[in-house]
């Protein structure tokens, strides 16, 4: 090699560690921002993780929750998120309803991906997508159980695909009140329905609900149980059922989310909706104290969305949150992040599974998706302005995390 040639490869060399330091430079740069942990940690100990659970607060308002939290009216989540955190999670693919809400935290996807857009606009989420269907095909079917305790009926449902006679729907209709169309085929009406016309006839066809497929893996389907006794008390019962099993249970606690909608965000009976899915939550942990499974045992608590501020809706309510004892959570995320934390803390290798994840583990740094999506170019200007500021120690970096807490 020529000393030409070989200076080139040297200065080649050199600006390729400039580069990727500059790379990791910027990652450190985006991981530190700020993240609110109100909770003060005390003494943690990292669990061995045998189960999971994953609790839901179905329509929970992030700042509604924090200034219960500041009055201590959710002594239960603070309880457990002292062991690990509460970090906020955005909403940033799919509607802040149910259908589109559970479904991305069940399966980690973007709704391009599971068909499940809003409560309106689904279809079954594609079979093997759902964190349930996932562990079981990891472990075995044998080796773990996979249960769901589901306050609603609608949204979080596991139905067929349906074709009902129109007259028949349209009575139905009617007795609830609401207005029936003229049918036209293609017409569409309310719950995702749409209506067809076969031999003259018309029926109102429905897509098969998004647990249509999941479900059928599963050890536990259970929805329509309604107030969040019934709930709690059943998940309570199977957790006695399952105690000397590896298992994973997503227990769904409706009730913030039913009187919202009845008496509005900022009401009394909503901050008690709250509470109650609190005082729940504590008897479930206390549940897997007794039965000497919380030391393995992680807890996540999470909502679908929020809600609208001052309103009886959650049209535009993306600001929810993640309390857990999982001490590795150190992040605030997206509502995509979740199934992959779980996941991963069951073991599974997430480059693995197919198609590729949208989220990211939450105690791993988000610009990790940033990158995937083939963001060489923007930690190459991060280099370049580093350098033309001759600060390396204070990159200006060309993205910043999507994560940024800038709830209202
Ligand atoms: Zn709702």
């Amino acid at each position: 090699m020529s000393s030409g040639r070989a200076k080139l490869l040297g200065l080649l060399i050199i600006a390729a560690v400039v580069v990727s330091g500059a790379g990791l430079y910027c990652a450190i740069y985006v991981r530190t921002e700020p993240k609110t942990i109100i909770i003060t940690r005390t003494g943690t100990v990292e669990k061995t993780v045998r189960n999971i659970v994953l609790v839901g607060w179905d329509g929970t308002q992030r700042n509604h929750l924090k200034e219960m939290i500041s009055r201590g009216e959710a002594p239960n989540l603070v309880a457990l998120a002292s062991e690990g955190g509460l970090v906020d999670i955005d909403v940033t693919t799919g509607a802040t309803d149910t259908k589109a809400g559970w479904t991305q935290i069940l399966t980690g996807y973007s709704p391009e991906k599971t068909g499940v857009f809003s409560n309106s606009r689904y279809q079954p989420i594609p079979e093997g997508y759902t964190v349930f269907e996932r562990l079981e095909t990891f472990f075995g079917p044998e080796n773990i159980v996979t249960v769901a305790i589901i306050g609603k009926k609608g949204h979080v449902d596991n139905d067929p695909p349906a074709k009902i006679p129109f007259d028949q729907w349209a009575k139905t209709e009617a007795r609830q009140g609401r207005k029936v169309p003229t049918p036209k085929a293609g017409l569409k009406v309310n719950d995702g329905g749409q209506i067809v016309q076969e031999n003259g006839v018309f029926y109102v066809a429905f897509p098969g609900k998004p647990y249509f497929n999941a479900s059928k893996h599963m050890d536990l389907f259970l929805n329509g149980l309604g107030e969040n006794e019934k709930v709690g008390t059943t998940a309570i019962q199977n957790l006695e059922k399952y105690k000397d099993k590896r298992f994973f249970f997503f227990i769904h606690f409706a009730q913030p989310d039913h009187v919202g909608h009845a008496y509005g965000e900022n009401s009394r009976q909503y901050t008690d909706g709250i509470k109650s899915d609190d005082e729940w939550t504590g008897k479930i942990v206390a549940k897997l104290k007794e039965l000497g499974l919380y030391d393995k045992t992680l807890v996540y608590i999470t909502a679908d969305h929020g809600f609208d501020e001052g309103k009886t809706t959650h049209s535009n309510a993306p600001y929810v949150f993640v309390a857990t004892d999982d001490p590795k959570i150190n992040r605030n995320g997206d509502r995509a992040d979740i199934t992959p934390t779980i996941l991963k803390r069951f073991g599974l290798d997430l480059s693995k599974i197919e198609p590729p994840l949208d989220g990211t583990p939450l105690d791993e740094p988000a610009y990790v998706r940033v990158t995937r999506l083939g963001s060489s170019a923007a930690i190459f200007s991060c280099w370049v302005v580093s350098v033309s500021m001759h600060d390396l120690k204070k990159p200006a970096c060309a993205y910043t995390n999507s994560h940024s807490s800038n709830s209202p």
